[in-house]
């Protein structure tokens, strides 16, 4: 379909035009696409007699009183009647000229809720409309579309405005691109169809099932958006088998003496994965591959190695942290680590001081520096390497493709494009990471290091703090450690530290004989860094941290988890920061601490760490109750925005839109790239947004 301008359509002028450009309608056909949320039956009249309390309907009467009555405000009650049964309406705001409409006798249909009033039903504020004299109620012959909430764009007008541009398709209908052969396997109707019912629906339509989007003609446009995506992503993925990259063939034996003087052996899962992305490495094509490994399986030194690999071929190595304190943490192992090999890793990030920024922004520019780890940072204007070949970007949930594009594109520059290693310890559901990393390989680190017990969790309502306050004194009695965590308040560093802060005050008197800590999000990188540090010596006993050690912190003798507020996070999230506890060989418990009553949902979603360790399940669940923007952290993730397509209710067609995608590229490649610019139209290619 090409692009048919807004101002087109009869109504359209300039101010409206802006308005449904904010609500992400630039044309005709993108208001084809634009779903209602629900329906409206005003096909058929109900009698009055046959009314029910919470029921939207469309009703007919004649006018029997109207009166003005000043219970508390003043209103206008009109009583209507039908024959079967009275019905009041009920108006805080109206004219007189509206007043004097309502003349005993008067004929009307009117829509709304049905209440239950102090006498008998009645209507707040319905929709209505006067009949002329002799003139039947009319009733509508579809049912009504409401759409999503529009900004000062009323419902009437959008109505308007679909049905201008139904019958715009009615005469050029859009191109079916779906192979008949998988609609007819599917029971699914022609694209056309689909979009006519679900915004016009006949009367009698299965309301339930389209409103919850179950319905084959949604499904049908479901199917093609994720088949859409699908395919743009797995163009992303032949484009880079297309490029080329260095083949990074030497340093095996360099890799193979670090593991062995290891003071620990990999596990077959990380043997395995090391295997793919060594091989990956020593092709002349991109490397875009995807390691999911729960909490603690072991990525950072897998990711050690790939690095090792590139150092050895003499090009550059990038690694790319969410967040400060895990760019410092990876800074800090992997200078353990490559120093003894004469290796010095660079580190660059936000709060580094001007100086130290130069001399690092030098030293990866003129190549000394092998190995760079830093935050975003990494992939600003004014950071230019000297011929980086591997990019290593770690918890990849928080960056988008977008991110991950941006440093591609500081790669090697003749030599092509730079190998990726992406790593995410959110272990996505299989049809999620089906739809969301389709352009990556993947492999998995399914095993945890040996030795590592299950972590014990419980849910604690806070007013048992003081309980748990004693079961902290007890675990330090016994020589092992405690984290407190307050909830990380996403939109207030102050309210952050501030929360931080007053569990430090209570915890410090509670325990006076303890040596308590503090580390949050606000102290300088120093500050946290001897906090962390004071910890990891045993010189702090418990430890009262924000979410900020979520990821990458590491103290085995840490045997106990206090997380407040646990209500209010992530499942996800919840996860990874009872992952800092259940390193070492005692048993650990995690105790989620929360502010009641809880809702049904926040019930069920920490039961979910009670029954289980397996952060795939957590995932599925944490998906299941939450949806996927949650799980994978909104907006800036990448995953891209669905205009129909629901990622968790409509998983279940994943395996079919893959088997589709694949037969289109290899049959109809014109149609496949035909279907990824009618859903996406030209940031088909997220690499080009
Ligand atoms: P994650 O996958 O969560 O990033 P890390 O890479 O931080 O996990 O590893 C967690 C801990 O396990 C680290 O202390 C690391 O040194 C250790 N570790 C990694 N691999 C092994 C192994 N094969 N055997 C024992 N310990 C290991
Ligand atoms: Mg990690």
């Amino acid at each position: 379909m090409p692009a048919t301008p807004l101002s087109t359509l009869k109504g359209v002028g300039p101010a409206l035009a802006k308005k449904l450009g904010k609500l992400g309608l630039s044309c005709v056909e993108d208001l084809l696409f634009l779903l209602p949320l629900r329906y409206e039956d005003r096909t058929q009249l109900v009698k009055i007699g046959a009314l029910a309390a919470g029921a939207r309907c469309l009703v007919a009467g004649e006018v029997l009183l109207s009166e003005v009555a000043f219970r508390g405000r003043r209103n206008l009650l009109v009583r209507i009647g039908d024959g079967s049964g009275q019905l009041t309406l009920r108006f805080f705001h109206f004219s007189g000229q509206q007043q004097a409409q309502f003349q005993p006798g008067a004929q009307l249909t009117c829509f709304g809720e049905v209440r239950r009033g102090s006498s008998g039903f009645e209507m707040i504020h319905p929709e209505y409309r006067i009949l002329r004299r002799g003139r039947d109620a009319a009733t509508d012959e579809s049912l009504t579309p409401v759409y999503p909430s529009t900004e000062g764009v009323q419902q009437g007008r959008l109505r308007y405005l679909t049905d201008q541009a139904l019958a715009a398709m009615d005469e050029r209908p859009p191109e079916e691109l779906l192979p008949a052969a998988v609609t007819a396997k599917l029971g699914m109707p022609s694209l056309a169809d689909a979009i006519r019912y679900l915004h016009r629906p006949p009367p009698g339509a299965a309301v339930g099932e389209l409103q919850e989007g179950r319905h084959p003609c949604r499904q049908r446009l479901a199917f093609e958006e994720l088949l859409a995506h699908f395919l743009s992503l797995r163009s992303l993925r032949a484009m880079a088998e297309t490029e080329s990259a260095p083949a990074l063939t030497g340093g095996r034996e360099r890799v193979d003496e670090f593991v062995a003087g290891l003071p620990f052996a990999l596990t077959g899962a990380q043997r395995r994965v090391v295997g793919d992305i060594l091989r990956d490495l020593e092709r002349p094509h991109p490397m875009m591959r995807l390691i999911q490994g729960d909490v603690g399986s072991g990525k950072t030194v897998v990711a050690a190695i790939a690095c090792l690999k590139a150092i050895a071929c003499g090009v550059q190595a990038a690694i790319m942290a969410p967040t400060e304190i895990l760019a410092e943490q990876h800074w800090r192992s992997f200078a353990g680590w490559f120093r003894p090999l004469g290796i010095e890793p660079a580190w660059l990030s936000g709060s580094r001081k001007a100086a130290a920024r130069r001399e690092a922004l030098k030293a990866i520019a003129d190549g000394s520096a092998g190995l760079v780890v830093g935050t975003h940072a990494l992939f600003q204007e004014g950071v230019a390497f000297e011929r980086l070949a591997l990019v290593v970007i770690d918890e990849q949930h928080r960056f988008g493709v977008h991110q991950r594009m941006a440093l591609r594109d500081k790669g090697v520059g003749d030599n092509g494009h730079p190998h990726q290693l992406v790593m995410t310890a959110t272990p996505i559901p299989r049809t999620l990471a089906m739809a969301a990393y389709a352009d990556l390989d993947t492999s998995v680190i399914d095993e945890l290091p040996p030795g590592r017990q299950p972590v014990t969790t419980i849910a604690v309502p806070d007013t048992r703090r003081a309980e748990i306050v004693e079961r902290v004194r007890a675990v330090v009695a016994s020589g092992r450690q405690a984290y407190w965590v307050c909830p990380l308040i996403e939109e207030s560093d102050v309210l952050d530290y501030q929360a931080a802060e007053k569990s430090y005050a209570m915890l410090s008197e509670a325990l006076p004989d303890l040596r308590v800590g503090l580390v949050h999000g606000r102290m300088r990188p120093a500050e946290k860094d001897q906090g962390m540090q004071a910890f990891k010596e045993g010189l702090i006993q418990v430890l009262v941290a924000t979410t900020v050690i979520e990821v990458g912190v590491d103290v085995p003798n840490a045997s106990l988890m206090i997380v407040e507020n646990a209500e209010r996070m992530g499942l996800s999230q919840l996860h990874q920061l009872r992952g800092r506890v259940g390193r070492g060989a005692t048993r650990s418990h995690c105790v989620l601490l929360y502010k009641g009553p809880l809702g049904r949902i926040a019930k069920e979603r920490l039961a979910v760490l009670r029954d289980t360790n397996d952060g795939f399940v957590v995932a599925q669940r944490d998906l299941e109750l939450r949806g996927p923007g949650e799980l994978l952290g909104t907006r800036q993730t990448g995953l891209p925005d669905y205009r129909v397509a629901d990622l968790v209710r409509d998983a279940e067609l994943m395996p079919q839109v893959r088997l589709t995608a694949e037969s289109l590229r290899r049959e109809a490649p014109g149609q496949a790239a035909a279907i990824v610019r009618r859903w996406l139209g030209d940031a088909a290619h997220y690499g080009k947004v």
